[in-house]
């Protein structure tokens, strides 16, 4: 029996707990390879009273940790980490709390992942990730095609009837005046010619634009 205090400790109201207890200590296998370590002394395994201990060090004290079969892992993760006097507290200080205990296989990576995962503490978790590049406005240029951003979309599946089959798509930057032409290859050649065709058009598109407006 684990009671449900600041910490969890192992409170064994009768010699029935314990026997239940050391029952499912050896019937769990994920503990099979420490009880052959308490075998020859170990690992800081031990046997005491029918049950499986681990020696260890926490923050600098000696601790005696009980070990816990993998069917009781979940309810001390609960206990030491969702008790109102427990807190919610972060995952590496559950940890701590929980080793000042308990000990089983693989608990450092189960009791992150149990905290990470804990709804309560994601609800209240600030947003601490900083944006460390600042944000700089694009300067635009003054005049039209000074500077224009291009880009190519493609293949398109299935090409026109012409054998069309990219479109290349040019944005300047002053007047966010988009030209679009298809082509049948990505050579160079081909590539610039639809580039210049498509500047030289919409620069005199951009010329007009503001005599049609005015008319
Ligand atoms: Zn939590």
């Amino acid at each position: 029996m684990i009671n449900n205090t600041d910490n969890p400790q192992l409170v064994l109201a009768n010699e029935g707990d314990k026997l239940a207890l050391s029952q499912e200590q050896r019937e769990d296998t994920t503990l099979d390879p420490y009880w052959r370590l308490a075998e020859y002394g170990k690992g800081g395994m031990v046997v005491e009273d029918g049950l499986l201990y681990h020696y260890n060090e926490v923050a600098g004290h000696k601790v005696k940790q009980l070990c816990v079969p993998s069917g009781r892992c979940l309810q001390v993760m609960r206990l030491a980490h969702d008790t109102v006097a427990a807190g919610h507290l972060a995952g590496r200080k559950t940890l701590e709390r929980v080793r000042l205990n308990f000990f089983w296989p693989n608990m450092k990576t189960e009791i992150g992942s149990y905290t990470s995962s804990c709804v309560p503490c994601q609800l209240r978790a600030r947003a601490r990730r900083k944006d460390h590049v600042p944000i700089t406005p694009i300067v635009r240029p003054a005049q039209p095609w000074v500077m224009c951003h291009v880009d190519v979309i493609g293949p398109i599946e299935p090409p026109s009837a012409q054998g069309h089959k990219w479109a290349l798509c040019i944005i300047d930057d002053c007047t966010r005046w988009p030209a679009v032409d298809l082509l049948k290859s990505l050579t160079v050649r081909h590539s610039w010619s639809c580039f210049h065709l498509l500047v030289g058009r919409s620069v005199c598109v951009w010329i007009r634009v503001p005599v049609f407006a005015a008319s």
